[in-house]
């Protein structure tokens, strides 16, 4: 009988998935794999982080449906290279099924799983599933890749419109699921304590079930996308980004609920989705953006903020309200509005002055939604070091950012409770007289702006 095994990363669902797909096709019997990898696991530093738990929810989820056909999830806990190798061996599968991330580590990290696989006489295959459109195939007039997103969106939307095809439904039928007597189930496990860590309750559960749920509910919101996404205090977003970073819903369960509605704000809510493939394609092809500008000029700037502001930009007490509130709410939540990671990022960067690099990183330790390729992107063009990134002349003032968006103080005053008493004109730049409780600003915005445009200026010409 052939057997393969479908290793799952992130990619945590059993619809629309391509390498199940391809796996169930073309083998009598599939196991399902997932591996918590040590090399990723060491790095966070917090070990009640919040995406081991939804991590671990998803997989309950999967967990649950496959006994359902009598078959199982297997957990492997150990580096990919040799857990992966000795699993397929002890199954003597034939095939390796997976599909394709774009990030550094793991690019290196399939390489050699492939490389072990064949030594063992086992094939490797892995599919485009994660983006619409990867690699090289958006391309521009001259066949170079698009470093200008809107001219990139224009030419993905006219390919997805020419080709069907571009858009599969991946139609899972779980029968071949192999059967198999697991022990070690997700539930019967104590995963946390397995791996060293402490069981969290993020405030988005992970799991398809979830995710289709937010999809379901943001489905009726999605015509007033384009004017409530920019209020932080509203839920004007579909907060979907957690589970399509984990897989548990598909891009293209995303791309069709775009392309299901005829309004303004699905044509925004779609055009965000194809930014998130820009950026998968900008960190495949310009892999040296993991730790260098995109424009590389841009690392010619001497950064002169001090640690003490970085700290205090991370710990939510800059003295900034707007800013304050949504640094409390990343560290409570795991969780931060779209407007709000762009005026603390340019804040760090513009107003403090501090390397792009550093915010990347706290983002990356805290963020429930965490991408590589997003999150690099979002902090590259904040700081104006990326590829189609604001110029660096476009700084952010974070009080006209707090009256223009949280006009009335609603999403302030539910992290800053010490502010909740001021009035919706006060509570931006609070007086310190009324605002005893609350710290000072830890800087001048009106002389720091000056400042940023000298310390930007190495790169002007
Ligand atoms: C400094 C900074 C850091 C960021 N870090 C991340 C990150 O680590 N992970 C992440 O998924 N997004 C990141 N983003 C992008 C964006 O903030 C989030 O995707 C968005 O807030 C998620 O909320 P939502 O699911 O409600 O999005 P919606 O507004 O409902 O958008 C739908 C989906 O489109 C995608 N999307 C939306 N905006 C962007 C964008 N600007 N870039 C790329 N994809 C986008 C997401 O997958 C999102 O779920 C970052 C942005 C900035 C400015």
């Amino acid at each position: 009988m052939s057997t393969a095994i479908c290793w799952m990363r992130r990619d945590l669902r059993l619809h629309d998935h391509a390498a199940l797909f391809h796996a169930l096709s073309n083998h009598e019997s599939v196991q399902l794999v997932f591996c918590f990898d040590p090399h990723i696991l060491n790095k966070l530093s917090d070990k009640s982080d919040l995406r081991v738990s939804f991590i671990l929810q998803s997989l309950q989820d999967i967990e649950a449906e496959v006994i359902k056909k009598g078959a199982s999830l297997k957990v492997l806990f150990g580096l990919p290279e040799d857990e992966i190798v000795s699993f397929a061996q002890s199954l003597k599968a034939q095939a390796v099924y997976c599909n394709r991330d774009y990030e550094p580590y793991a690019k290196k990290r399939d390489s050699l799983v492939e490389k072990k696989l064949k030594n063992v006489g086992i094939e490797f295959f892995q599919y485009k599933d994660s983006v619409v459109f990867e690699k090289t195939e958006v391309l521009n007039g001259s066949g170079a890749v698009y470093k200008v997103f809107t001219p990139y969106k224009n030419k993905w939307l006219e390919k997805l419109a020419a080709q069907d095809n571009h858009l599969p439904d991946f139609k899972i039928s779980l029968k071949n699921l192999r059967e198999f007597k697991n022990p070690e189930s997700v539930l019967s496990v104590d995963w946390h304590a397995k791996i060293g860590f402490t069981p969290t309750h993020p405030l988005l559960a992970g799991g398809t079930h979830e995710a289709m749920k937010r999809l379901k509910k943001f489905m009726p919101a999605m015509p007033q996308y384009a004017e409530a996404r920019n209020i932080p205090a509203l839920d004007g977003t579909s907060n979907l980004s957690p589970y399509i970073r984990h897989g548990c819903l598909s891009v293209r369960d995303m791309v069709r609920a775009g392309l299901s509605q005829k309004n303004e704000g699905a044509t925004v809510w779609l055009s965000e989705v194809v930014w998130r493939d820009f950026y998968h394609m900008i960190l495949d092809t310009h892999p040296y953006v993991e730790k260098e500008s995109f424009k590389r000029d841009y690392d010619k700037i001497q950064w002169l903020g001090k640690k003490e502001w970085f700290e205090a930009w991370c710990e939510g007490r800059t003295g900034f309200p707007l800013v304050d509130a949504a640094m409390r709410c990343l560290n409570q939540t795991g969780l931060m509005h779209n407007r709000l990671r762009m005026v603390t990022a340019s804040f760090l960067c513009k107003t403090l002055l501090i390397d792009w690099r550093w915010g990347e990183k706290y983002f990356a330790e805290k963020l429930l939604d965490f991408d590589l390729a997003a999150n690099n992107g979002g902090w590259q063009w904040s700081s104006s070091t990326g590829c189609d990134a604001q110029p660096y002349f476009r700084i952010f003032n974070p009080y006209s950012q707090s009256e223009k968006f949280d006009s009335e103080g609603i999403f302030i005053r539910e992290f800053i409770p010490e502010l909740s008493h001021l009035s919706a004109t006060d509570i931006h730049c609070p007086p310190p007289l009324l605002a005893p409780d609350y710290y000072a600003p830890i800087v001048s915005y009106e002389k720091m702006r000056g400042e940023a445009l000298k310390m930007y200026s190495v790169i002007k010409n």
